[in-house]
Formats: structure tokens, C-alpha cells, sequence
């Protein structure tokens, strides 16, 4: 680790490599450590919402007067961010509306910029260890082959007036390193804010029933446990949503982290049958139905994650309406595919400004999302605080205030009880 952290120690996992686990005992809701990110990056569509610095989200944020883009709390942090922002800012006005370089290119830069500057400041000390990282570039396929080579053009063409750029082959390594350790920083409602790197966190393990569970606080990872922990027990984080079956969850793993999981669930499979819920019908249905149903649900996400960037908010909710009605005449309203594009219909309606749609879908996710997801799980705290927020503008205060505190519940054990989040709620619910 790049230093030591009371309680945690670094072992061989076996079967995983490297990861951490704990020499004390944890109780539920105990923070095991808060590590700030090695670099991070603020997304582009929330500039001007939360602080580029501090990651502080509030109104009335100053603007930078060189390229008038970035967004400050105040002149400390614009001071704070300058190291990174100047990488950006004489760019953003020369370029104007042609400069579009992806998240992770711009990640990539500032990581570069912190072990230059790393390397001036402490040559003899011991560097951060992003270098031991792992990249899997081996593992990695054409497609993201492509879209490597396109972050890397990227790089060279947005970034090279402040930066000396290593040689192809290490640019495609840190590339390959940042693709699956990178992580994403979400808010409340798990709404992406930016992309971050942590090189503590990533040396924990993946598992379907997590030990622990990351959140953010302004830009830094903080981790708690979400079980009471034994000396010995190893720190484990879900990469993944824990919401589809175990196949599904093992293909996700696959294609992004380049391993299979083989914690207790993935060998009982014992959330599956709930997870695949058909229909009760007079006739069972044929299990040649059910997975037929599996593969047209699969292929229907597939579809909807390529046209939510072409579609128009109508086209997609129609989308999501047919295939409700197709899958509906197989699969019961708790079967994951039908949660899945419930959560879309949801989500296409939050943005039409249409609350009673999105009520409505809310409503019939949040009765299954409960039993599916483990008892901590960010999905749902997530989904009551939408819910309740929504129930709250609607004046429908008395089942707004128990979603709200639905929510709080899960976040106190998640976000710790003193998350500025919290401290929001708290004011959200005592207001009515
Ligand atoms: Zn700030
Ligand atoms: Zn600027
Ligand atoms: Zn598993």
C-alpha cells in the first residue's frame, strides 16, 4: 500500500493475487480508511454544479476568468486546481467547441502531470504506486483496443503543449491500467460526477457478497464495512452490480476485469430462481421459453444502452414499454430484466419531467430492489432517495419522509453518519 493503514494489512489472496484484509476486528458502519485519489478528474456535463477542486457542490460557484469553464469554491481551491487545470484551460479556449477529449484522456493527462511532478519534488523517494497497478493488456480485445488508440490520439492532440508524452507502448499500458482501476466517483444518486484513481482501493478484491463498500467524500474514497469483520477477514468490494444473475455478473467480470468470481454465490447460485422470477401461470411455462425470454432481454439492454445516444426521450420510452409487454407475458415484475428496463423507463421519465412516470416505475423497482440487492447496497439507498425526493415535490410528505429515511439508514452505515450528504437529509426532512 502507499502507507500503512491501521488495521489492514496486504496479503497474497489465494486464487486473486494481491489484497487486503483486516488484523482487527470491524463492526458494521466502521470506516476502515479514507485514502485521497491519486488524480482525479471532474466530468465535463458537471462543470459548473460542483467545485473542480474539491468536488463541493453548491450555487453560486466562481468561474475561471482565463477560460471561464471551470468552477471554484473560491480562490484557494482555483489556487489547488491550478497544476491540473492549466493542462486544460489555454486548450479549452483555443480549441472552443472542438475540444471534446474522452474522460479517461483526461484523467490519463493529470496522472502524468502528478509523477512529473512527483518525480521533481521527491526523485529519491519512493513514487506513488500506480506502476503496480495491473493492466491486463493482454486480455485486451479489439474493441477496446480501438477505443484505446482513440483516448490515446485524444492525448496527443488536446494535451501535448503542457505535457511530454511517454512512448506508445507505456501510453498503452497506463491506458490499460486506468480502464479497470479507474474508478467512478457518483453521488447520492449515483448520478457520475467523475473519474478518479485510488491505487489503495484497487488492490481490494472483487466479491458478490462485498465486506465493504466505497464511497466518495468530495474527491477522496472512503471505506466501510458493511458486515461486522473478524482479524483476518478479507476487505472485499463489489466491482459490479450485484443485481443480475449469476452468469450475467460473471460475464460483466469478464469482459472488463478479466477474471470469474467464485465467491459463495457464484457457486450456489442461491439468488438466481428469485432473480429469473417467471410469470405463475396455470401451465408452467417451458424452460425453453424462459431462456429464450433471457436472450431477447439481454439483447433488448444491449440495444438500449446504443440508442439512448440517438433516440429521442419518447422513442426510447416506447422502447422501454414494448419490451416490458414482451418480457411481461414470461417474466413476473421482480424478474431483473423487467427491473433493469423499469429502470430505464424510470430514468427516460426523470428526464422528461414527467414525476408521476417515474413514481409509478419507482415504486414497483423499489418493492423488488430490497430483496435482490444485499442489505447495504448504494442501488437502493439511491433509489429511495429518488423516490422520496420525487414524493417530496409532489407534497406528498408523509411517504416522502419514509423514503427519505429509508435511505438515510443505508447511508449511515455507507456514507458514515457524518456525510455532508446526511447533514442535506436531515435538512430535507425536518423542512416539511
Ligand atoms: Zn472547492
Ligand atoms: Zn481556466
Ligand atoms: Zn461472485
Amino acid at each position: 500500500m502507499t502507507g500503512s493503514i491501521a488495521g489492514i494489512e496486504r496479503f497474497d489472496s489465494p486464487g486473486k493475487g494481491r489484497g487486503l484484509r483486516v488484523t482487527k476486528p470491524f463492526k458494521t458502519g466502521e470506516l476502515l480508511f479514507s485514502t485521497p485519489a491519486h488524480s482525479y478528474v471532474l466530468s465535463l456535463k458537471e462543470r459548473g454544479c460542483y467545485c473542480e477542486f474539491c468536488f463541493t457542490r453548491k450555487e453560486g460557484l466562481a468561474r475561471c476568468g482565463k477560460c471561464k469553464k471551470a468552477f471554484y469554491c473560491n480562490a484557494k481551491c482555483q489556487k489547488g486546481d491550478w497544476a491540473m487545470h492549466k493542462l486544460e484551460c489555454s486548450a479549452l479556449t483555443a480549441f472552443g467547441e472542438n475540444w471534446c477529449p474522452s474522460e479517461i484522456s483526461r484523467l490519463v493527462a493529470r496522472i502524468l502531470a502528478k509523477k512529473k511532478m512527483q518525480k521533481e519534488r521527491c526523485a529519491s523517494e519512493k513514487m506513488l504506486l500506480i506502476e503496480e497497478i495491473q493492466s491486463h493488456e493482454e486480455d485486451v480485445d479489439n474493441e477496446k483496443r480501438e477505443m484505446n488508440e482513440s483516448d490515446i490520439a485524444g492525448l496527443h492532440r488536446f494535451f501535448t503543449k503542457h505535457l511530454e508524452l511517454p512512448n506508445h507502448k507505456d501510453l498503452v499500458t497506463l491506458f490499460s491500467q486506468v480502464s479497470c482501476n479507474g474508478f467512478t466517483i457518483e453521488d447520492d444518486e449515483l448520478s457520475h460526477m467523475g473519474t478518479a484513481v485510488y491505487p489503495d482501493v484497487a488492490l481490494i478484491n472483487h466479491s458478490c457478497l462485498p465486506s465493504v463498500i466505497v464511497t466518495y467524500n468530495g474527491t477522496s474514497a472512503e471505506i466501510r464495512a458493511v458486515k461486522n469483520m473478524q482479524p483476518g477477514d478479507e476487505v472485499l468490494i463489489s466491482y459490479i452490480d450485484l443485481l443480475y444473475p449469476t452468469d450475467d455478473r460473471n460475464n460483466r467480470l469478464r469482459e472488463s476485469y478479466y477474471f470469474s468470481c467464485d465467491c459463495q454465490e457464484c457457486k450456489t447460485k442461491s439468488k438466481d430462481k428469485a432473480k429469473l422470477k417467471a410469470r405463475k401461470r396455470s401451465d408452467p411455462i417451458e424452460p425453453e421459453v424462459i431462456s429464450s425470454m433471457v436472450r431477447y432481454a439481454r439483447k433488448t439492454i444491449r440495444e438500449f444502452r446504443a440508442f439512448k445516444q440517438i433516440k429521442t426521450p419518447s422513442e426510447l420510452l416506447e422502447m422501454c414499454e414494448q419490451s416490458l409487454d414482451e418480457m411481461g407475458a414470461v417474466f413476473d415484475d421482480a424478474n431483473v430484466y423487467m427491473l433493469h428496463m423499469m429502470y430505464q423507463a424510470m430514468g427516460v421519465c426523470l428526464y422528461m419531467e414527467d414525476p408521476e412516470g417515474a413514481i409509478r416505475y419507482g415504486e414497483k423497482i423499489l418493492k423488488h430492489y430490497c430483496k435482490l440487492y444485499p442489505p447495504y447496497s448504494l442501488n437502493v439507498s439511491s433509489m429511495y432517495l429518488k423516490l422520496g425526493r420525487l414524493y417530496m415535490g409532489m407534497e406528498r410528505y408523509s411517504v416522502g419522509v419514509t423514503a427519505l429515511k429509508k435511505a438515510m439508514a443505508i447511508m449511515e452505515v455507507a456514507h458514515g453518519k457524518n456525510h455532508s450528504y446526511l447533514t442535506e437529509l436531515r435538512k430535507e426532512i425536518t423542512k416539511k
